[in-house]
């Protein structure tokens, strides 16, 4: 096989996928007995596999497809690129157009205070670029032994041995050797899970104020931040109490800790705005970008990082970090031509006055499905949690995840792509979700829930 065909059966694909491709996240040989799904072609919000089947992508890819599919300017645009200047890079001396233009639109969409990006190929490695940057912006500073950041248990941010220790997950420290050392770790905001008899005020208040108690613990000389998710997103869509960020924010400000927002799932409109530190009110100092950035259409990412620390980083020599596709010109033409569709066709505008209010009531409304215990959504990202008994939001004894991949195997079956994150399924799809999609969305859902049931 020497050129890309969807001709080949699937059966002769998945055999070949089998034996040549590893997979992230998967157990390699259980897939290898089934068979990956094969994924031929995207339109607007729908999917369609090697055997014809459509799915409506409730996941928006990897909550990356902001635009959805299908849009043709930005292959215009990526073609274009690769025959005017397919690649240079901006680590001696030099730059180039689009780098330069999407700085300059990046710098006018962020907030005030944020005028400056350092671009990396992924989210992951952006939040290497982050570790780094704070640790020397210290440094810099004259505070050399500031250079723990502070995180919290089932974060994610990224693959990286860097951005993988960033994170909070137990599964990804599991492996390798993480985390790597000068990371610490503080409770999730999960009031369904963790919550307790506290009211989630109490609750977001509770675990915020853990910050200033391990800020106190490490000493404050030797803390250089803390990050997180605006909303978490691979922990499954958690939603914090409203006392929550107010408090973070106080806590940062107070302890002089730099805020790192990890807006890569929650930038770009996700949540309702350009970026979630908007729909919760921080101020960062730090923004993680990725996905939503380019939806997508090429991969990118990168810091959007405040004029304070980029004018002490500027002002101290070399900072000697960076990769070789650092602003890459086709990703970076394919991002600005991104963010011109979302904001000239006026995308999350829309989806504000239109499909997320829709969308908002009727997932609300599952709560009333006999398996789920909660409802959780913030403009486009939304989790349900499934439980055996309601009203102690009791979780599910069997092995965590196994509810939630019988019921996305249900949905797969009925043409509805979500994911599941133990007991809780998640949905992050396209911007440009209609509200009749809404009504397919829900009517698939409520079918697939009926059948876990
Ligand atoms: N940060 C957050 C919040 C993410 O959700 C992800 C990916 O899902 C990452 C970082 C890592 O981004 P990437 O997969 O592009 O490396």
């Amino acid at each position: 096989m020497n050129k890309i065909t969807n001709h080949l059966p699937t059966a002769e694909l998945q055999a070949l996928d089998a034996a040549h491709h590893m997979h992230p996240f998967t157990a390699g040989a259980e897939l290898a007995k089934k068979g990956a799904r094969v994924i031929t072609a995207a339109n607007g919000v729908t999917l369609t596999d090697s055997d014809g089947n459509q799915m409506l992508d409730a996941m928006a890819g990897l909550w990356c497809v902001n635009i959805g599919y299908g849009r043709k300017e930005l292959a215009n645009v990526a073609a274009a690129q690769m025959e005017q200047l397919p690649y240079y890079n901006t680590f001696f001396q030099t730059t180039h157009v689009p780098a330069i233009a999407l700085s300059a639109k990046l710098a006018e969409l962020a907030p005030a205070h944020i005028n400056n990006v350092f671009y990396a190929g992924s989210g992951s490695e952006a939040n290497d670029t982050n570790i780094r940057m704070v640790r020397h912006y210290w440094a810099a500073k004259g505070k050399p032994t500031k250079t723990t950041i502070i995180s919290r248990k089932n974060a994610y941010h990224g693959s990286t041995i860097g951005g993988a220790s960033l994170g909070g997950m137990s599964g990804m420290h599991a492996q390798g050797g993480l985390p790597i050392p000068g990371i610490a770790y503080i409770d999730q905001p999960n009031w369904y899970a963790e919550g307790g008899d506290l009211s989630p005020e109490d609750f977001g208040l509770e675990r915020a104020r853990q910050l200033e108690l391990k800020i106190a613990e490490l000493g404050e000389d030797n803390v250089a931040a803390f990050i997180a998710e605006p909303v978490q997103g691979a922990g499954g869509v958690i939603v914090p109490p409203a006392t929550y960020w107010p408090e973070i924010q106080r806590i940062c400000d107070a302890h002089d800790i730099l805020l790192i927002a990890d807006e890569v799932i929650c930038g770009f409109g996700r949540t309702g705005n350009w970026f979630g530190s908007q729909t919760y009110d921080i101020r960062p100092d730090i923004m993680t970008i990725a996905k939503g950035l380019s939806s997508g259409y090429a991969p990118i990412g990168g810091s959007l990082i405040s004029d304070e620390i980029a004018d002490v980083v500027n002002n101290a020599g070399d900072f000697n970090h960076g990769y070789t596709y650092n602003g890459h010109p086709v990703s970076a033409a394919v991002a600005l031509e991104n963010l011109r569709i979302l904001q000239e066709e006026k995308i999350i505008e829309t989806a504000c006055e239109t499909t997320m209010p829709y969308l908002a009531e009727k997932w609300h409304a599952l709560a009333d499905h006999p398996l789920i215990g909660e409802t959780n959504i913030v403009g486009m990202m939304g989790s349900i949690v499934m439980t055996p008994d309601k009203s102690a939001r009791a979780p599910f004894k069997s092995d965590a995840g196994t509810v939630g991949f019988i019921c996305r195997e249900f949905c797969f079956e009925n043409g509805l792509v979500m994911r599941h994150v133990g007991d809780r399924m998640i949905i992050s799809p396209p911007l440009v979700l209609t509200t009749s999609d809404v009504d397919v969305l829900i009517e698939r859902a409520v079918k697939s829930l009926d059948q876990t049931l």
